[in-house]
């Protein structure tokens, strides 16, 4: 069974907007897939609808065999602005996607279990940030705070990590940085990842399969070679 499975979904806002056309294909667990694309191409209506954010005016979309949304499948999201709280220390951030996989107010406030506790420092250190847990997010930089927001959908145990933009607002280096950070908790949880990235040559570089939308249509699906060829 996939991990993701969307079959023939297409997202119309509005009149007609076609924001997503027939789009139809399979994720395998661990897969770190890139979607690629122009602005306006579709990219973030694609991940909000794998977020349940938003519905898809008609297709299915099942992780793990199961429609989006049902309860059980977490789904872990890095932003391309952070969102992070900057009054608070990295490790009270990263304990904030506990409340992501429990549903519980309380878990964001004192009432964090141990096991929570102990998956917020364990994300820290999968990021390399355990020396600076207990930094505020304000004093630290764009790429260490995009660190902390992967930490945070890390604690959440999620089914499935999604990244809309994450290295956009980063200079090249930062950019390279947080994305191998990623990579590598990816690899480590065998975590299904889909990051959507403008950035085709740091694309290339993390990637191991590439979807390419355009005007809501997926007009490339390949690995690393077949987009040397492409592109
Ligand atoms: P991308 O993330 O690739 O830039 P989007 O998914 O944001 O693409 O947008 C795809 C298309 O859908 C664009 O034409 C955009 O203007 C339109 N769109 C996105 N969100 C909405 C919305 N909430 N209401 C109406 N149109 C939208
Ligand atoms: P991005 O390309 O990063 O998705 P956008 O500027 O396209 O950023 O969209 C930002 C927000 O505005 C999104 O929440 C999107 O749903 C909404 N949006 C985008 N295009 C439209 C539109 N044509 N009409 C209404 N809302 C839109």
């Amino acid at each position: 069974m996939p991990a993701v499975s969307l079959q023939n979904v297409t997202k119309v806002y509005g009149e007609d907007t076609v924001a997503l056309e027939d789009v139809t294909f399979d994720i395998e667990q661990g897969e770190f897939v890139v979607v690629l694309g122009p602005s306006g191409a579709g990219k973030s209506t694609l991940l909000r609808i794998l977020n349940g954010l938003t519905n898809p005016t008609s297709g299915t979309v099942e992780i793990n065999d199961r429609p989006v949304g049902n309860a059980g499948s977490a789904v872990g999201m890095v932003f391309q602005m952070h969102y992070l709280i900057e009054s608070m220390s990295a490790y009270r951030n990263a304990l904030t996607g506990a409340l992501g996989r429990t549903g519980s107010l309380a878990s964001v406030l004192t009432l964090n279990s141990k096991g929570d506790k102990r998956a917020a420092l364990e994300a820290l250190d999968t990021v390399g940030l355990l020396e600076e847990a207990e930094q505020r997010a304000s004093s630290m930089s764009g790429g260490q705070k995009q660190r902390v927001g992967i930490a945070r959908a890390l604690v959440q145990d999620p089914d499935l990590l999604l990244a809309d933009e994450p290295v956009s607002s980063l200079d090249p280096k930062a950019a390279r940085d947080v994305m191998g950070y990623m990579k590598r908790a990816a690899e480590d949880r065998n975590l299904t990842t889909l990051a959507s990235l403008h950035q085709v040559n740091i694309a290339r570089e993390f990637g191991d399969r590439f979807i390419g939308i355009r005007d809501g249509e997926v007009f490339f699906d390949g690995d690393r070679d077949d987009l040397s060829m492409e592109i």
